[in-house]
């Protein structure tokens, strides 16, 4: 079973309501070969919400305590994000997951690129809390971006 991002499912549960719908990813959930999970959600957030990026580095920085995750406005919110980490890979256990597609440049699922923490649409390479997860325990996380590779 492959664990995607329910945004990519077309849940709309992105920050701002919206969704991003791949018609592959759809096809996926629609024959029972992947389940949706959205870690924001999962971590107690609601749908819209503020956005958030990580500041001083990536997910694993924020996974080592070295980084945390603020919103636009400046709030704390890392702790959520580390409780819809966990979560996802407890999901990602319970599912037996053989492969994970996350939504690239998010503070969760990112998992090449994430924005940079400066809210100005700038990008850097490196994973977001709950892709950086996944990836140390042992998952193969990609993108939207790279489905050719595992379809
Ligand atoms: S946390 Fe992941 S699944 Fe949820 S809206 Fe953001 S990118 Fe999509």
């Amino acid at each position: 079973m492959i664990l995607v991002s329910s945004c990519l499912g077309g849940i709309e549960c992105r920050y701002n309501g919206s969704h991003a719908a791949s018609a592959k990813i759809r096809k996926l959930v629609n024959e029972n070969k992947a389940v949706m999970a959205c870690p924001e959600l999962l971590g107690g957030f609601s749908t819209p919400r503020e956005p958030a990026e990580i500041i001083g580095g990536t997910g694993e920085d924020v996974l080592n305590g070295n980084a945390k995750i603020v919103t636009a406005s400046g709030e704390d919110v890392t702790e959520l994000y580390m409780k819809g980490a966990a979560k996802t890979l407890a999901y990602a256990k319970e599912i037996s997951a053989s492969a994970i597609i996350l939504k690239e440049n998010s503070p969760s699922c990112g998992s090449g690129f994430i924005y940079n923490g400066t809210f100005s649409g700038k990008k850097i390479t490196g994973s977001g809390v709950t892709a950086a997860l996944l990836k140390q325990a042992g998952y193969r996380v990609i993108s939207e971006n790279q489905l050719d590779d595992i379809l």
